[in-house]
């Protein structure tokens, strides 16, 4: 038996390749490179990861990064005095707060701090409602957009496909469902109160598992030729790195499935240099 594995790591890299040319074009046409603001406040470990890996796409992509850390006590204020002077700065194109925060800071009310036109995390409210409206101008979550990618290299036209969501997260969840709606798929969003999730499952075209627990999809929840996407990161006790989907058990009679890690992880990043791009342009074109 074949397993069908959507590449990521290579996937994300050509979008990135793709992006390296546009940048190089416009910056040899005169222009300045983009920029990209990331804050960081506190030392957690794996955030820090997280940033350097950002900062590191941004200089294979040719964008600035212009990295800032508050104290782990930074109170709220000190955050949205940092976002507004990014806000207002003309040579920063896009802005990134790191989440999470420290548990005293509410991350999901500092991100609307940031001015729309430079929320390249697509978690700004108004660029969650052009989502909705179906507004292409705006910014969309870069995971959800990477997640979306890698489905339509299997299946371009997704048309009339039955899409089962799992997690119902403003970050993952709502934005992908959203977006396989404009993709015309009939979309079914599932979280911890679906009765008879695996039964759902079953009539899904499309599995997208967002939910934070490892491996629970089975391989008796999907239905043989569907596309699997898994999104969870979950570390397990012996250390290793597994999805929401039982991988073992789903991948052989998928049509197609996201292995973790190698999957989706990597498109978040080269969404994030996609968006970032994205807010460049609209500043200067
Ligand atoms: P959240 O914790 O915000 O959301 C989890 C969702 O899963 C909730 O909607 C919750 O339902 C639902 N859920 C929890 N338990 C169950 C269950 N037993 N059955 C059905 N649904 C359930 O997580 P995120 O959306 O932020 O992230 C989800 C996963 O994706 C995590 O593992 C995270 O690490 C990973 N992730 C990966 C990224 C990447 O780049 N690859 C980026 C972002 C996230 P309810 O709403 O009812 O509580």
């Amino acid at each position: 038996m074949t397993i069908n594995l959507i590449n990521g790591k290579e996937i994300a890299a050509e979008l990135l390749d793709q992006l390296t040319a546009d940048v190089a074009a416009l910056v040899t046409a005169g222009a300045r490179p983009p920029c990209l603001a990331v804050i960081l406040v506190g030392d957690d470990p794996a955030s820090k990861v997280y940033v350097g890996n950002k900062i590191k796409a941004c200089g294979r992509v040719g964008i600035l990064s212009k990295e800032f850390f508050l104290d782990s006590t930074a109170s709220a204020d000190d955050v949205i005095t940092l976002i507004d002077r990014l806000n207002h700065d003309d040579a920063i194109d896009g802005i990134l707060l790191q989440l999470p925060l420290p548990r005293h800071l509410n991350g999901d009310a500092l991100v609307q701090h940031i001015s729309p036109a430079k929320d390249v995390d697509g978690l700004n409210i108004l660029n969650a409602g052009k989502l909705v409206a179906g507004d292409k101008t705006g910014f969309v979550p870069c995971t959800p957009s990477g997640a979306l990618h890698l489905i339509q290299t299997v299946a371009p036209n997704l048309t009339g496909m039955h899409a089962v969501v799992i997690g119902r997260s403003l970050l993952f969840g709502k934005p992908m469902a959203h977006l396989l709606l404009r993709e015309n798929c009939t979309v079914t969003m599932a979280h911890s109160k679906t009765r008879d999730l695996a039964a759902l499952c079953r009539t899904a075209d499309i599995v997208v598992a967002a939910v934070g627990q490892p491996e629970m999809v089975k391989g008796d929840w999907v239905k043989d030729g569907a596309i699997v996407i898994d999104v969870g990161i979950n570390r397990l006790p012996d250390g290793r790195l597994v999805g929401d989907v039982c991988f073992a058990e789903v991948a052989p009679n998928a049509r197609a499935i996201t292995p973790v890690p190698g999957g989706v992880g990597p498109m978040t990043i080269a969404y994030l240099m996609a968006n970032t791009v994205k807010a460049y342009k609209n500043s200067k074109f």
